[in-house]
């Protein structure tokens, strides 16, 4: 065998440093990345990195991810990221999103529900006259989609879009359009229909924002509404965790990660206009910053990390109770939290 072969070095790049000691013995695996050159909202080829991390929720894999920022418009995303053959892994069976209802307390799934509530009427009044039609994208149980047919939408114009077929069988026995399709290749709702439309936390997990939000816009109705929620990185906490450990970055399944101006641009090339921005409280992304750098900076502290958990149960309901009070006043000062819900409008 030639010897250039055998000395031939693993390739490590630049930013690749050694996972915390927890990934090593979990036996977390290395898995499949592949580079994104272009930013996903200006398609700009610059780019500076902006930050390193791991898996610190899942410890899914022990790769080291990298986010860039845009040389042009400052929009930051993950490059290289896992690929597509790898999201088995980085979601597994026992992903949260997935049994989240399973996983709260009964007491805090009725705040949750009478929280959403009120967000939904807040849409409706933006809106200005009652949906006669609506879609939730990333629906999961279709709480949403019961909101908008309490409010007069009609079951065959109420439509759900979510990847588990699973998900999509309920909705279907419930009367509701459930959809089984990733928003670009949906062909189930008719162009120019909507009244509103709502994607929460679900733009930043997609791989081509631009694609999702100019197929929305097409779909909404003179006048109709399209809220996106999402994190802020330009939030207090995003700066100060921002380095490795921030919440917000769901290391590695957040693709692209906005600010209120490059997700204000992503609407406005679509052709919407940004009518609004409601900050939310972002005490998850609190806790999970907290637990990650009690967990993995220097000597681990499972116990007090635990405190920090967001599905921790009683223990970490002192933080949830903190941090979310912490926010909603920051919110009521004119703060802007590192979760934020933004409106815009088609106008023809
Ligand atoms: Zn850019």
């Amino acid at each position: 065998m030639p010897d250039t072969l055998i000395d031939k070095p693993v390739s490590v790049a630049p930013w690749e440093v050694a996972p915390p000691t927890e990934f090593v013995s979990d036996g977390a695996p290395t898995i499949g990345a592949e580079p994104v050159p272009a930013c996903p909202v200006c398609e700009c080829e610059r780019f500076a990195q902006h930050a390193t991390g791991f898996d610190y929720e899942l410890r899914s894999c022990r790769n080291t991810w990298r986010f860039v920022r845009c040389a042009a418009c400052s929009h930051v995303w993950l490059n290289p990221r896992p690929a597509i053959s790898t999201l088995g892994t980085i979601y597994p069976p026992h992903y949260y999103a997935y049994h989240y209802t399973e996983k709260v307390s009964p007491i805090a799934l009725k705040a949750k529900n009478w929280l959403d509530g009120r967000k939904f009427a807040g849409l409706v009044r933006a809106l200005g006259r009652s949906p006669r039609s609506f879609a939730d994208i990333g629906c999961g149980d279709g709480r949403y989609l019961r909101f908008a047919e309490r409010a007069g939408v009609p079951k065959d114009r109420d439509y759900g879009l979510e990847l588990d077929e699973k998900v999509v069988a309920k909705l279907r026995a419930q009367g509701y359009v459930g959809v089984c399709e990733r928003v670009e290749d949906c062909t189930a709702i008719p162009d120019r229909s909507l009244d509103l439309a709502t994607m929460f936390h679900v733009i930043e997990h997609v791989d081509d924002p631009k694609a999702v939000v100019r197929r929305v816009s097409r779909w909404l109705a003179p006048g109709g509404v399209f809220a996106v929620e999402t994190p802020n990185i330009e939030s207090l906490d995003a700066r100060l965790f921002g380095r490795t450990y921030w919440g917000g970055y769901h290391i590695p399944r957040h693709w692209n990660m906005f600010s209120p101006g490059t997700l204000r641009r992503l609407l406005e090339d679509a052709g919407l206009e940004v009518i609004g921005t409601r900050y939310q409280t972002g005490h998850s992304f609190w806790m999970y910053s907290m637990h990650h750098v009690t967990r993995y900076h220097g000597a681990s502290r499972p116990a007090v990390s635990r405190m920090f958990d967001p599905f921790g149960g009683w223990p970490s309901l002192p933080a949830l109770l903190a941090f979310t009070a912490l926010d909603k006043v920051r919110a009521a000062a004119g703060a802007k939290t590192s979760s934020m819900l933004m409106l815009a409008r088609r106008a023809d």
